[in-house]
């Protein structure tokens, strides 16, 4: 049916766009390529002066007292959870709608993880729902800004006080955003950031962990470093000049400094590239306002989101092919769409050990699953490229609308 109807992508005529255009791609400057290229002249090529800058000027940034550098974003969901103190028999509550990370962190410190569904509106993870999968058991719960925007913090934090949990919020969408004003990374006991090339700012694999707690940091700082201990004033024992002591089982998570001068330099123009998320996404939120067929991202009142992802929602009931259909025929188009994110626990790894629709009840994140194609987004999209995507979506929709 569809090669009947003479889309040209499809019927062997001309693409909107010649050549594929990604979903996210990273911005690289001049600039960021003298800043690396001037620590790899210089003396020290991993923990030296630049890390400690990268530190002290991210946690300005988002406002925390302290922040923790580490090789990516999932080893800084492993050293948050682990510094959480997660054990065998502890469990924690995190959303399905996000990469496999947030979740396997508590697997890699003995924990079993837990799904509560999101709200079908933000798709964020739900506190209702958070509420109604506390055990006695739960120890910490892992929010997930999924696409930048943040979740109901004021709610997850009240009912991590009331029962006795540590909030590690997983902001790896979320560099930038803002909560009823304040910026995401201090606004908890945790807030972990990944530096991947799609994400807001790259050291090209980086990760990073804010926090105001001065005992989360020390821990986090020795997680990092095989659980070592150097600082004079917080050994037990002191043969000489040279000692220093391991205490717990930590790792080599460090992020070395050639990345954390990309860090830093890249970091200058978070505001830019923010500004251009919410330019693009405004184009977008303008063209596919009549657009039948296609549910557009709700934004709550209370924040700002960072814009890491833009999500159309397909309405079903208004048109004629699957969401499949649609993925390909925008694949077609060449527009390298994608989709964010297979919930969780349908992953072989999650459903081998006993996770699954009936035993995790997260309908609406299922559902939403069906429905859901991420478009491209990035700072380094030009105007013609976001138009070519306004057009192969309006003509694959036509194709397929009612
Ligand atoms: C990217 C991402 C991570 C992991 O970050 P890496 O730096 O790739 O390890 C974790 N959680 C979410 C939601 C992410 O998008």
């Amino acid at each position: 049916m569809y090669l009947n109807r003479d889309l040209p992508a499809v019927a062997g005529g001309k693409p909107v766009r010649e050549k594929p255009l990604p979903y996210a791609r990273q911005w690289i400057d001049e600039e960021d390529i003298d800043a690396v290229a001037e620590v790899l002249r210089g003396d020290w090529l991993t923990t030296g002066p630049k890390i400690t800058e990268f530190e002290e000027k991210f946690a300005a940034y988002v406002g925390s007292r302290y922040a923790v550098a580490v090789a990516n974003g999932t080893a800084a969901l492993h050293a948050a959870v682990f510094a959480a103190g997660i054990g065998p028999g502890d469990e924690v509550i995190t959303t399905p709608m996000t990469f496999v990370a947030s979740a396997n962190c508590v697997f890699y410190c003995g924990g079993t993880p837990v799904f509560a569904d999101i709200d079908s509106r933000t798709y964020n993870i739900s506190p209702d729902e958070i509420e109604g999968k506390i055990t006695p058991r739960t120890r910490a719960v892992i929010p997930v800004h999924f696409t930048g925007q943040p979740c109901d913090l004021d709610r997850i934090n009240e009912i991590a006080r009331k029962n006795d949990l540590i909030v590690i919020e997983d902001a790896a969408h979320a560099l930038g955003a803002e909560y009823k004003g304040k910026k995401i990374g201090g606004l908890s006991d945790m807030t972990i950031f990944s530096f991947h090339p799609v994400k807001h700012i790259t050291t090209g694999e980086g990760g990073m962990i804010t926090t105001n707690s001065e005992e989360f940091y020390q821990r986090l700082r020795r997680f990092r470093d095989h659980g070592i201990v150097r600082d004079r004033s917080l050994t037990l024992e002191n043969h000489g000049p040279w000692y220093y002591e391991q205490r717990e089982l930590g790792f080599n998570y460090r992020l070395t400094d050639i990345q954390a001068a990309l860090g830093i330099s890249q970091l200058k123009k978070i505001e830019s590239f923010l500004k251009r998320r919410r330019e693009i996404v405004e184009t977008y939120n303008e063209n596919f306002l009549h657009t039948e067929g296609i549910v557009l991202p709700y934004q709550a009142p209370q924040c700002r989101s960072a814009w890491h992802l833009y999500l159309i929602s397909l309405d079903p009931g208004r048109l004629r092919a699957g969401r499949k259909e649609l993925f390909e025929a925008l694949r077609a188009e060449n527009i390298a769409v994608n989709v964010h994110y297979l919930p969780v626990f349908y992953h072989p790894f999650y459903r081998l050990r006993g996770f699954s629709s009936g035993s995790c009840a997260c309908p609406r994140a299922e559902k939403l699953y069906k429905s859901i194609i991420s478009l491209p987004l990035y700072p380094a999209m030009s105007d013609r490229d976001v138009f070519d995507v306004i057009k192969a979506v309006q003509r694959v929709i036509d194709h397929y609308g009612y």
